[in-house]
């Protein structure tokens, strides 16, 4: 049942639909009418000015008691009406004033969760590390001699993911060159390897630079598609967070989400208890848990910071939450190991042309400014955001695909808030559905949805979008009283979406694939819970250029590294007998699933790689090796921002101790003093322009 072929999906599908027709829902029918979940998030539908926030936002103060959501009067104004004689907009609910704090379980860790895969050899802790330095399953040194071909014993065992050089990328012609190294990229990377298609991936910056690495962070199947009865896209993406929680178990954990109503939003309760019945059953009923529906008592004990009055019901069900940044790393080192060449801060500057058709690229290392040709059979343009900016070297007059929305994310610390369990709520600002989202000790809010016409280069968080997302909290659990000064961190990206109408050849609501007039195949949109089913069209799409099969490999079965197995008690035990502390084990095993091996392994040849790299983080230093032999970091950020998250989660985002990361990174890249220090500078520079104050 779980592997169903695709026309066994179909039909399983459309008995679906008919159960769902046969319910005759007033449920359904009332979503479809009901002005929805999500409608002002969708980009396509409604003209932009009726998205902006909040600076733009019309506030009904009397509808929403947004007065409410205040700040902290000690704390920096932001714009809003003084706080009035509300006791709970002082964040005293209860009588006597005290702002009570809950003490937060942390649930839902991978580790926690029960076997079903047979613990797989790396389980037993073999994963081999090499000497510093050492590279024994590196790509073949003759240029290009590795694409195409799996390497021997590449899985499973001391897999070492490194970037490939120029001279590699320019050796032997490619079946296919893949630009952009976010999911959509990595994905198809992934997929046309593993179908023997020699396959190259260019990336120029870090993996996950640009939205992959600033998503909500969940897998999901989009409850707001249920609304506009498109079944089949709930059905799909409801499938691919099974698959993607199958094949990288520990990135992508079930989450249990608290969705509160109050009587001033507007969805009505029962509404959501139907639409929940219909999420439940097109995930065939194969979920973690079941939607649960909550009174106002039940609500209040899940979640007893939230605002009481007005509370009119709501429900609870499960989700699934990722590390988005991780699990495109994962995605193209599995591209690695099936036989791909993938570089890294390397451009694509120009698109390579024979007989009018384009027939590769020419790329620069834009850390050396060298430059190569590479060739390829196909191109494919994954640059998501910058995907115009790529069509553009096709044909300089391509009508826009694009229409950009910026997403800004806030992150807080989690006891300001209170919450259990991940919270879906309605903004009582502008009734856009929200998510605070328990990240360890943190939580972060998102998102925003505003249409954005700068440069995709330079997307950050402004003052009023944050002010936005902590009004629209503060509304909610009163008792955060969540002001300017309480943000740790902040991130933002964005939405590609579909501009709509264009000449697109296959489109869904979320993504299109197209070829433009000197036949590079440009995809744009998409997610990254569907990542996977995306990259096999595209790469059909390819495949039949190529004069190949169309047969799929396996990719929803292979697992990703780190994700052999689910069940991750012998690596637990492990790192408890290394005495480690359990938040450090906890840590290890949640980034790195099965490969916490390597990790233990750094640490029995070298104590220090088990030294905490920060003393308010749970990281140890032997993750920078790690991160630097199998993971593609190159810089002080890619470890820190992309791989263990020190940015978002220290105070100090992670600056003390860049200058060990450096030298870390250093010894295993062979860098000079000199090259270090410059390192160190760089990424204080980033830090510094990261969080100067938002404009
Ligand atoms: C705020 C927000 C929240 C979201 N939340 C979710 C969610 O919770 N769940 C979900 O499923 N989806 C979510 N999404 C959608 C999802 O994040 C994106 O659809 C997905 O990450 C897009 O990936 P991509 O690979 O297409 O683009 P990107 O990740 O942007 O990758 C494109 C890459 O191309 C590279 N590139 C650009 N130009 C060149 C060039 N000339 N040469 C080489 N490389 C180049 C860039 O550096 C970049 O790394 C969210 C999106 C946003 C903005």
């Amino acid at each position: 049942m779980e592997y169903l072929e695709r026309g066994d999906e179909a039909r399983e599908l459309a008995r679906l639909e008919e159960m769902l027709g046969l319910l005759g829902t007033p449920s359904l029918l009332a979503l479809r009418v009901q002005k929805g979940l999500h409608e002002e998030q969708s980009a396509r539908r409604e003209p932009r000015d009726q998205v902006t926030h909040p600076a733009t936002v019309k506030i009904i103060e009397d509808e929403n008691r947004i007065k409410n959501a205040e700040v902290r009067p000690r704390l920096r104004e932001v714009g809003d009406p003084a706080l009035d004689g509300d006791p709970e907009a002082r964040g005293e609910r209860a009588a006597g004033g005290e702002r009570r704090l809950v003490a937060i379980e942390q649930r839902h860790r991978p580790a926690e969760r029960g076997g079903e895969h047979a613990v797989a050899p790396a389980a037993r802790g073999d994963v081999e590390h090499p000497h510093p330095g050492a590279n024994p399953v590196s790509v073949p040194a003759e240029p290009g001699a590795g694409l195409g071909e799996r390497r021997a014993g590449g899985h499973g065992h001391g897999r070492s993911s490194r970037r490939a050089g120029l001279d590699r990328l320019s050796g032997a012609p490619a079946d296919l060159l893949v630009i952009g190294g976010g999911i959509t990229g990595a994905g198809v990377a992934r997929d046309a390897a593993m179908r023997g298609l020699r396959t190259v991936l260019i990336e120029r910056g870090d993996l996950a630079a640009g939205t992959s690495s600033r998503s909500s962070r969940l897998v999901h199947g989009g409850l707001r598609y249920l609304e506009q009865r498109r079944l089949g896209l709930v059905f799909e993406a409801l499938r691919e967070r099974r698959t993607l929680q199958r094949i990288a178990p520990h990135l992508v954990r079930p989450l249990e989400f608290v969705f509160p109503l109050h009587e001033d939003d507007r969805l009505p309760p029962w509404k959501l208890a139907a639409g929940l019945v219909a999420y439940d059953l097109l995930a065939q009923f194969r979920n973690v848990g079941r939607p649960r529906i909550l009174g106002k008592r039940r609500l209040l004990e899940a979640e007893p910071m939230l605002r009481d009055r007005g509370l009119a019901g709501g429900a609870s069900y499960y989700d699934a939450q990722c590390d988005d940044a991780r699990l495109v790393v994962a995605t193209a080192r599995s591209a690695i190991d099936h036989g791909a060449l993938v570089s890294t801060y390397t451009a694509v500057r120009a698109l390579a042309l024979r007989d009018g058709r384009v027939s590769g690229a020419e790329v620069e290392d834009v850390r050396t400014g060298a430059r190569g040709i590479v060739e390829a059979g196909v191109v494919v343009n994954a640059t998501g955001p910058w995907g115009d900016a790529v069509r553009r070297l096709e044909d300089p007059a391509a009508a826009p695909l694009l229409r950009p929305t910026k997403g800004t994310h806030v992150v807080v610390e989690r006891e300001r808030i209170g919450h259990r369990h991940a919270i879906t709520f309605l903004s009582p600002l502008d009734g856009r559905v929200m998510f605070v989202l328990p990240w360890g000790d943190l939580s972060y809010i998102g998102t925003t949805d505003t249409d954005y016409a700068g440069s995709a280069d330079d997307v950050r968080a402004t003052e009023s979008d944050i002010v936005y997302l902590l009004r629209s909290v503060n509304a909610r659990f009163p008792g955060a009283r969540l002001a300017l000064d309480d943000v740790r961190a902040t991130w933002a990206g964005l939405r590609p979406l579909l501009a709509g109408g264009g000449s697109e050849s296959s489109v869904s609501r979320e993504h299109a694939i197209l070829e433009g007039p000197k036949g590079m195949i440009t995809v744009a949109g998409g997610k990254l819970t569907t990542y996977r089913s995306m990259a096999a069209e595209i790469v059909d799409r390819a495949a039949a250029r190529l004069g190949r099969g169309r047969t799929r490999p396996a990719t929803d079965r292979d697992p990703l590294p780190g994700g052999e197995a689910s069940d991750l008690e012998t690596f637990r035990e492990r790192g408890h007998g290394l005495g480690l502390p359990a938040a450090t084990v906890t840590h290890i095993l949640s980034h790195y699933g099965t490969e916490s091996a390597g990790i233990f392994n750094l640490g029995t040849n070298d104590r220090a790689m088990l030294e905490p790299l920060h003393p308010a983080h749970p990281a140890v230093q032997g993750e920078v090796v790690h991160a630097a032999r199998r993971e593609l970091a190159q810089t002080v950020a890619d470890v820190l921002v992309r791989r263990v998250h020190l940015f978002y989660e220290t105070r100090d985002h992670g600056v003390r101790c860049a200058p060990r990361v450096a030298a870390l990174l250093g010894r295993e890249h062979g860098w000079s003093a000199e090259r270090i220090a410059e390192e160190v500078a760089a990424y204080v520079g980033f830090v510094g322009r990261e969080s100067a104050a938002p404009a």
